[in-house]
């Protein structure tokens, strides 16, 4: 049977050969865990494998597992977040990779203000403009930027993140990699901040997010096997049928 330990191994050496092909330094990339559904004894191999970041999707499953795990590597929030969760989400998330309105970013920076704690945040963008996914629209990312920058001092930017749409070909992805990339670049130029993080590339797609810039990669399945339970649906349908 393949062991997390030996499949973080694998992932390793493709990260590294990713990053040879396209010139890139090892060290620029980041390994996140991404263990939703999984079991908090799947999450501690993860961890003495050495991965550099814990990323869960659902506020309250991670609130369940952190307590039952030592205290690093941090975790970071990668799935939408609701106004009411925010303070729970504070209480467990070092890094919240899903910022994608000014009110959720407000909301934080109030509780972050009571606290005075800053807390390390992406800008989560919808790159294929897909009206059922979360995420900023491209053409509104750099406002929302400004008004963290301008209006929400205990939010630190760090990056962009972006989940692409679905493609059973991941070279189909490149261009919203690309995408994403040279939107970070036109951001950090308008703005002065410095170099953005770019947290892009899932399991099937990694490598290629790699060759176009990805800074994290965010790995479920090719880490933890398949999932335990299906993934809840991004959104709850707007109705419930009867
Ligand atoms: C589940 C999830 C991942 C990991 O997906 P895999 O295909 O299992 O690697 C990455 N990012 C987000 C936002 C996710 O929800």
């Amino acid at each position: 049977m393949t062991t997390v330990a030996q499949r973080v191994a694998e992932v390793r050496q493709r990260i590294a050969a990713a990053c040879r092909r396209s010139g890139r330094d090892v060290s620029e990339v980041r390994l996140v865990a991404v263990s939703k559904t999984q079991p908090a004894a799947a999450v501690a191999e993860a961890l003495a494998a050495g991965v550099d970041a814990i990323g869960e999707n659902r506020v309250q499953e991670a609130a369940a597992k952190r307590p039952l795990l030592p205290p690093d590597p941090p975790w970071h929030l990668i799935g939408p977040l609701q106004q009411n969760k925010a303070r729970l989400a504070l209480g467990v998330f070092d890094v919240i990779e899903t910022v994608d309105r000014p009110a959720i970013a407000d909301r934080l920076e109030s509780l972050l203000a009571a606290e005075q704690r800053v807390l390390p945040v992406l800008v989560e963008v919808n790159v294929g403009g897909e009206p059922q996914k979360s995420g900023v629209a491209p053409a509104d990312t750099l406002a929302l930027v400004e008004h963290l920058l301008q209006r929400c001092p205990h939010l630190r930017l760090e990056g962009l993140m972006t989940v692409p749409p679905y493609q059973v070909d991941p070279e189909r992805s490149r261009p919203f990699f690309a995408a994403l990339r040279s939107l970070g670049e036109r951001v950090a130029a308008a703005t002065g901040v410095g170099r953005l993080e770019l947290s892009m590339g899932m399991s099937e797609d990694f490598e290629v997010a790699i060759e176009e810039g990805a800074t994290w990669v965010r790995l479920g399945r090719v880490i933890f096997g398949e999932r335990r339970t299906p993934p809840p649906p991004p959104h709850p349908p707007a109705t419930v049928l009867v």
